[in-house]
């Protein structure tokens, strides 16, 4: 295989959210299964140095990579079909790309010249490129935002620049497209494609493929329509239409011999993957023998692209468990301790995913009371975990005014607090302050776990004594109260250099709290085991009943 990386560069034309990550990621996919090593980079023109601080309400899942760089959530998309870890390497932003180049030259190390986006701006750009593609075959670039975006030019400019430098078989761009169907008129439109492709055209890039998406299949005739009008090959135009499951999409264009066109182009020897596993996995997210109710009670239910991780995890062990995961959003900011247990009624498993802020959590201690009181399974994320020792502080212990002291600063008894300082991984102090701004004040990222020997959680991890998963938060279990919480049933099945990072109730079929995010490290020929271990729970309850 060459030494040279090779690059493959997506753009999206008309408008947003038309699946640009989950295309380029079935492009890795398909090339992964081909034998290259393969690696994919999220280049977002938006200012914000990255999205740790944007509303999941507005942007999404912030996704945490394992080196603790919060990330866009198509990285999460990427990490999930590709099954390979990525870093804060491959994703990056303009916030970032101006902050370090303004710091370079405060520095001084421009000696004197005149700072510009070209090449400075630029340059930059190029160089982060370069760097995510190193030691790889092939690495895929997106550009996040559509073709015409004032705040998108650097990183056109720099693709275009970058694919002139590494020549036209070390490089190709795919540009993808909506191809609307005009119901009065039952037509397909091409014309927005064809401005898009002429807009990429005016700064200098010429598309090798064209990726079109759209609700109705693309005939021939139209196809090389296409082809002609933006002077592309006629095996290049390739159609994405709706699926029923996002896995099926590298299907799609293994069937439409997406890997002819960009062996073509990237001068690759008869590429064949093998998708094998996949296609078994897809069938069965797609006709499962069973299925199973999962309670998912959290407060964005109105907006689910911000569980993302969280939602793919379960379709994950689904696929796996060969069962339809029906999930039940309940909106825990409606949930009382009146209505609790007409909402909970038809579920198998309950889960409360993380979250920050007091909005809701009253409905969530009510859910979390209900699951352990009924012996349903129970799973509790980050948050979620936060909340179940707070229940069994209150109800259990008795705990008077038990909270956390994220909801109430000075309640009485701190159940979750902040600390000022830890451990990290690297066995170094960090310092953590109540006072710190908001952005980057979290502890993030991977960090090991030690498991109790004959735990639930150390059962479904396959008896391992330690795992690595994921965190993104910025309070803790107060450890103050452990002796309390173990001699009434509520142990500690997971530590982390002296931080409680599992919880689970001894007398219990299935109930868990984990302060990681186990949806994080989640994929769907590798399922997370916290996850899976769940969702069989359910399966095994619903079978009890
Ligand atoms: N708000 C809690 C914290 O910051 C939990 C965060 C989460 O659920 N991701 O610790």
């Amino acid at each position: 295989m060459s030494k040279e990386t090779k690059y493959i560069f997506v753009t999206g034309g008309v408008l947003s959210s038309l699946g640009k990550g989950i295309a380029a990621a079935s492009i890795a996919t398909l090339l992964k299964n081909v034998g290259y090593k393969v690696s994919m980079l999220k280049a977002d023109p938006y200012i914000n140095v990255d999205p740790g601080t944007m509303s999941p309400l507005e942007h999404g899942e912030v996704f945490v990579t394992d080196d603790g760089a919060e990330t866009d959530l198509d990285l999460g998309h990427y990490e999930r079909f590709l099954d390979e870890d990525l870093s804060q390497d491959n994703n990056f932003t303009t916030g970032k790309v101006y902050s370090s180049v303004i710091e370079r030259e405060r520095r001084g190390d421009y000696l004197g010249k005149t700072i510009q986006v070209i090449p400075h701006i630029v340059g930059d750009i190029v160089d982060r490129i370069k760097k995510a593609g190193e030691g790889n075959d092939i690495l895929i670039v997106e550009i996040g935002g559509t073709v015409g975006d004032i705040e998108g030019l650097p990183f056109l400019e720099a693709i275009r620049a970058l694919r002139s430098e590494v020549g036209k078989s070390n490089g190709m761009f795919i540009h993808l497209t909506l191809v609307p169907y005009i119901k009065v008129a039952g037509e397909l439109k091409t014309k927005p494609t064809q401005h898009s492709v002429g807009e990429l055209r005016r700064i200098g890039i010429s598309p090798d493929m064209i990726i079109c998406r759209t609700e109705m299949p693309l005939n021939r005739e139209l196809k090389d329509k296409i082809a002609a009008s933006c002077g592309i090959e006629r095996n290049a135009v390739i159609e994405s239409p709706d699926m029923q499951s996002i896995y099926q999409v590298p299907l799609s264009f293994l069937n439409q011999n997406i890997l002819e066109p960009i062996a073509q182009n990237l001068n690759l020897k008869n590429p064949k993957p093998n998708m094998q596993n996949w296609d078994n996995l897809v069938k069965r997210v797609i006709a499962p023998s069973t299925e199973v109710n999962l309670a998912f009670v959290g407060k964005y239910i109105d907006l689910k692209e911000s569980y993302k991780s969280l939602t793919e995890s379960i379709i994950h062990a689904g696929a796996n468990l060969d069962t339809k995961v029906n999930i039940q959003w309940c909106d825990s900011e409606k949930i009382d301790s009146n209505n609790v247990a007409e909402t909970l009624k038809d579920c198998d498993a309950i889960l409360v995913a993380g979250g920050f802020g007091p909005r809701g959590v009253s409905g969530k201690i009510e859910a979390i009371k209900f699951a352990r009181e009924n012996k349903i399974p129970y799973l509790g994320i980050c948050l979620g975990m936060q909340l179940s020792m707070i229940e069994f502080a209150k109800n259990v212990l008795k705990l008077e005014d038990a909270n956390s002291i994220e909801f109430d600063e000075n309640c009485k008894n701190p159940i979750i607090y902040l600390i000022d300082s830890f451990i990290d991984a690297n066995g170094n102090k960090q310092l953590r302050t109540h006072t710190s701004p908001l952005g980057g004040t979290m502890r993030l990222g991977g960090y090991e776990c030690d498991l109790l020997k004959g735990s639930l959680l150390a059962k479904i991890y396959n008896n391992a004594n330690k795992i690595k998963e994921r965190h993104r938060h910025r309070y803790e279990a107060n450890p103050k109260y452990r002796a309390e919480f173990e001699k009434a049933g509520l142990i500690v099945s997971g530590e982390s250099d002296g931080l409680i990072e599992a919880v689970e109730i001894k007398d219990h079929p299935f109930f868990l709290g984990v302060q990681f995010h186990p949806e994080f490290t989640s994929r769907l020929t590798k399922p997370n085991p916290a996850i899976l271990g769940f969702i069989k729970a359910g399966i095994e309850y619903k079978n009890a009943r």
